[in-house]
């Protein structure tokens, strides 16, 4: 469907294929395109920017902003013992557009935890998200990426890894961690990176703004599986939407 055609058609069949997802997955946010990004290329690349340990006060807000004024939205997949500090920044990311997603209450491993404590990590972030929006629907990052049987088992939701990691919480290096992404940037890709760090959020918004000079659309991981037209499974494991 991002065949050569018109633009406008492939733009408007996108938006058309986004929201008719929408309506069939209950974990799709709020959707839309900035019509803009068409512009940059005839047939856009597609790329989804995600963020995981937040939220964070400082960094969070700077973020946000910054995204806001690109006309960018992301996927944040947040740490449950934050949440109760952070409410007012977790209703602005669903209210920008933003996609939200559980990184286990406290950043623990999930592999080898029994159901019980699998639900203490999941399924109460999973509430503490519901009682704060409103809604359910929401992504499962395991911290580290670590993923076995028990965990696609006891998800519930469809596991979101990546596909482009610079590894932004060691030297913290915003410039190295940009040029890291941008290299490695191609279409379907899916970004890691952390919004609790102040490089980490330079960085993205640097990453933002070259990649959109080479026609890349940013798309949540709904919207960027959705022009894919690949159905997100609860308990199947996704690292990348290349075409
Ligand atoms: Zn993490």
């Amino acid at each position: 469907m991002l065949s050569r055609c018109k633009r406008g058609g492939a733009a408007a069949a996108l938006v058309l294929l986004l929201l008719t997802a929408w309506a069939a997955a209950p974990w799709v946010a709020a959707a839309s395109v900035p019509a803009a990004a068409w512009t940059a290329a005839e047939t856009p690349k597609l790329i989804a920017l995600t963020f995981d340990d937040g939220p964070r006060r400082s960094t969070t807000t700077a973020l946000l902003d910054g995204l806001a004024q690109r006309g960018v939205k992301a996927t944040f997949f947040l740490i449950g013992a934050q949440l109760e500090d952070h409410q007012d920044l977790v209703r602005r990311m669903d209210a920008e557009g933003h996609q939200i997603g559980i990184h286990t209450y406290d950043h623990v491993y999930l592999t080898g935890l029994s159901k019980a404590d699998f639900d203490a990590q999941v399924a109460s972030t999973r509430q503490a998200l519901m009682d704060i929006l409103g809604h359910d629907g929401f992504l499962l990052r395991p911290p580290y990426g670590m993923v076995d049987a028990a965990v696609r088992q006891n998800a519930g939701c469809p596991i979101i890894l990546w596909s482009i990691d610079p590894e932004d919480w060691g030297d913290q290096d915003a410039a190295r961690e940009t040029a890291h992404v941008v290299s490695n940037a191609r279409d379907g890709a899916i970004i890691l990176l952390h919004d609790i760090f102040p490089a980490s959020v330079e960085a993205a918004l640097a990453i933002v703004d070259q990649l959109h000079a080479q026609g890349y659309l940013f798309l949540t991981i709904e919207e960027l599986f959705a022009a894919r037209q690949i159905t997100l499974k609860p308990g199947e494991v996704y690292a990348n939407a290349y075409p």
